[in-house]
């Protein structure tokens, strides 16, 4: 199918960046079509209660959160589409988004396709996932008070993870797959002058325990210089061994960092393809949350917005200053 019109926006993604893009945007006329991915909602939808989303005193399970976010930018117009991006092109105006075969143009994109946490690939962890098993030890930390908990990874993440931890868990024991840590010293130093916290290197986590429990109980861990294999009781495995943005479409069209995030320029949202912008979690390593990458979703529709309105004006003064025949 070809969609013959040019629409003024479109937004990819569908998190909190797209969908406060969306909710802006429709506010602000733009008729905005949000392409949000087959797996709409984003991160939040494997989160189940989240308390640090402002407004909701006494929380709110992660899917009812991003159902209403979505419910929202509805209600002033935005059209979604629940299926993936597969291909774009940014060379020329309308720029060109495809789905399939289906194509759609825009005068103007926001790319919010966030980030998604590496996992360690284990179908315990899979089943156990909610469950004691957790990528965000800022989102889940507090559900850990006086329990022992588990963070495998040995970067900065898991350093400031473990670190966080050890305000609510009574032990948190740091997994990490080399004796040399990825860390930097500061953070690294800081994690080891914590009372709280072990390390036991280098091991690899080869099952999380408790699929019968219905809760985590205990990883198994294998010791890679003697292959010894142990367990260690935890009611928390905080998996931290980085995040992977998803930008493989973007990656040859617009600027990005060594690691794939989209690079936006300073103070702004734009990329740097004119009209092109970016928010959330595919631009932020840094905070990535759900709060932030909202508010960096107002931003991107709120720079759309004025780029569309500039284009619009300098177009209508053209037509006015060009000779006529
Ligand atoms: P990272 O630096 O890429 O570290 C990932 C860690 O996880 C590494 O230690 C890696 O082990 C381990 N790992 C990767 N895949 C694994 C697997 N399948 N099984 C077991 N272990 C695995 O990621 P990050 O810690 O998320 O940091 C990302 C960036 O954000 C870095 O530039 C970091 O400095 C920055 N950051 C900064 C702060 C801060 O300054 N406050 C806080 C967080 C993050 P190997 O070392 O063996 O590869």
């Amino acid at each position: 199918m070809n969609d013959n019109r040019v629409r003024e926006l479109i937004i990819i993604g569908g998190g909190p960046a797209g969908y406060t893009a969306a909710l802006y945007s429709a506010r602000a006329n733009l008729e905005p079509l949000v392409i949000e991915g087959f797996q709409w909602g984003g991160q939040l939808m494997i989160t189940s209660d989240v308390e640090n989303y402002p407004g909701f005193a006494e929380g709110i399970m992660g899917p009812q959160l991003m159902g209403e976010f979505r419910r929202q930018a509805e209600k002033f117009g935005a059209e979604f589409l629940a299926d993936d991006v597969t291909r774009v092109d940014f060379s020329e105006r309308p720029f060109r988004v495809w789905v399939g075969e289906d194509e759609y143009r825009a005068e103007s994109v926001i790319v919010a396709t966030g980030a998604t946490a590496r996992q360690l690939n284990l179908e315990s962890e899979r089943a156990l996932h909610g469950r004691g098993v957790t990528y965000c030890a800022v989102c889940d930390a507090a559900f850990y008070r006086d329990k022992e908990v588990v963070v495998v990874g040995g970067g900065d993440s898991a350093m400031e993870e473990a670190i966080f931890l050890t305000k609510f868990a009574s032990k948190v024991t740091v997994l990490h797959r080399r004796a040399e840590f990825r860390a930097s010293p500061i953070m690294f130093d800081r994690a080891r002058a914590n009372e709280k916290i072990e390390f036991v290197t280098p091991v690899v986590v080869e099952e999380a325990l408790g699929a019968e429990e219905g809760k985590l109980t205990a990883v198994r861990i294998r010791n890679l210089e003697t292959d010894e294999i142990s367990e260690i009781p935890a009611d928390g495995l905080f998996v931290a061994i980085g995040h992977d943005p998803t930008t493989k479409l973007f990656v040859d069209q617009l600027d990005h960092d060594e690691a794939g995030y989209l690079v936006t320029q300073p103070g702004s949202t734009a990329t740097n393809v004119e009209g092109v912008f970016a928010a959330g979690d595919v631009v932020d390593h840094v905070y990535r949350q759900a709060v932030t990458a909202a508010g960096m979703g107002s931003m991107a529709a709120l720079d759309a917005e004025r780029w569309l309105a500039a284009r619009d004006i300098s177009a209508e003064r053209s037509a006015l200053t060009a000779p006529r025949a």
